[in-house]
């Protein structure tokens, strides 16, 4: 699947550290990835009813990891998907009238280009699930073969006895009660007759009248679970184990918790789920989390067909550290169209307070699990300084190489490391 163009990031001056994230299943702050090379896949959209500013807030969080990680040297290798066939998306074909091709292209060109809009770095491995279909047709066969699944007759359905999966639960650390609901909740199928636990999960679905079906060889025609999907991608984009497996918190489980067990049944090895599980927090509207099926979405292309800059919606939505449950007001877009002026501002004048300070604070702040926030603030008070001049009330002094220069340089790092291109 083709990607999004890639812009270019500016070189700046020095190199940041370690990043650390908080890792969902332990808990505990962890080094993302230990170097030389860094692999992360966020899981991407089912495309009918993209991009949502909860989704802008999930892929801008990831993409603030891209940079930093790049900042500090490592080799980075970015993998993502598109769901382009799954039952919400079938289902919103039905109901709309629309062919579901249509319907899933349509909406991964709209996702597109609003992560072009955002400032959103493209994945280096982008795959669809329809493209993903031969590589998940082996991976079912082979998980038939060696016993880590089983049909279900007569439709002959396959699905994994993923709890039987050294380590499964390790991911979300849920209790089974809560496992049961969220699996029911978020498009699992707890009830299905003849499944030896309620929690397997699905891997591939036979052709049922009406559905689209590819062929899956010894499998008979079908479509491919979700869950299965992403794991067979990221096995083969980055390899296993890779170090971050990322998303919305709603995809801890039971998304990432099968397809982490998935990875393991699928190598024979219990070290291959991923090393470090990051969640973004929920973006709510009006008490409610944003989601399509409650209808209350704001979506990144309307705000831009709105004519609102692009670069305050990612302002706007960097002001909340990215694990943070948050609830989305229009005045969120007041405050970070004033704020991108004021660095419009503070960038365009003639010198300004050194830089090297406020970079290191930068790289200080997103290696402090993206800490988004702080590093806004930290540009704020480098503006405010900026604008203010000197203390003693005098211009900058442009003969100095370190304020002279200053504003050119900061305003390369916002856009290096925060992906605000002033
Ligand atoms: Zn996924």
């Amino acid at each position: 699947m083709l990607t999004w163009p890639a812009v270019p990031v500016p070189a700046i001056p020095g190199r940041g550290g370690p990043v650390l994230v908080r890792d969902t299943s332990s808990g505990e702050l962890t080094v993302a990835a230990e170097g030389p090379v860094a692999r992360v896949y966020a899981c991407g959209v089912t495309p009918y009813d993209a991009t949502h500013l909860g989704h802008g807030a999930t892929y801008v969080a990831f993409d603030l990891l891209v940079r930093a990680w790049r900042d500090s040297g490592l080799d980075v290798t970015y993998a993502s998907n598109v769901t382009d066939v799954d039952d919400p998306l079938l289902e919103r074909a039905d109901a709309t009238g629309v062919d579901w091709r249509e319907l899933a292209s349509q909406q991964t060109a709209l996702f597109a280009e609003d992560m072009t809009a955002l400032g959103v770095l493209p994945p280096d491995v982008y795959v669809g699930a329809v493209e993903s279909i031969p590589a998940v047709v082996d991976a079912v066969e082979l998980l038939l073969a060696t016993g880590a699944a089983y049909r279900i007759e007569p439709e002959g359905d396959v699905y994994a006895a993923v709890t039987l999966v050294p380590g499964f639960g390790a991911v979300s650390g849920l209790d089974h009660e809560t496992r049961l609901a969220q699996f029911a909740e978020r498009g699992g199928d707890p009830q299905r007759a003849g499944k030896r636990d309620p929690l397997d999960a699905l891997l591939w679905r036979t052709e049922r009248p009406g559905e689209p079906a590819w062929d899956g060889r010894s499998l008979g025609r079908g479509r491919p679970g979700w869950h299965i999907e992403c794991a067979v991608i990221a096995r083969d984009g980055l390899g296993t184990p890779f170090d971050v497996q990322g998303g919305g918190s709603d995809l801890a489980f039971p998304h990432h918790e099968m397809s982490g067990a998935h990875l393991v049944a699928l190598t024979g090895d219990v070290t291959a789920r991923p090393r470090v599980h990051v969640h973004a927090g929920m973006v709510g509207l009006d008490g409610e989390k944003m989601s399509k099926s409650r209808g209350n979405l704001v979506l990144v292309s309307q705000l831009r067909a709105d004519g609102v800059d692009p670069r305050a919606i990612r302002l706007a939505l960097l002001a909340h550290h990215y694990a943070s449950d948050w609830e989305w007001t229009h005045a969120e877009l007041a405050t970070a169209e004033a704020r991108l002026e004021t660095w419009r501002a503070a960038t365009s004048g003639n010198g300004g307070p050194a830089a090297e300070p406020l970079l290191a604070e930068l790289r200080a702040a997103l290696a402090a699990d993206l800490d988004a926030p702080r590093a806004l603030a930290a540009v704020d008070a480098w503006a405010q300084h900026s604008l203010a001049g000197p203390a003693d009330g005098g211009s900058w002094d442009v003969t100095d190489p370190a304020t002279e220069g200053a504003p050119g340089v900061v305003a390369r790092a916002l856009d290096a490391l925060l992906g605000i291109r002033l």
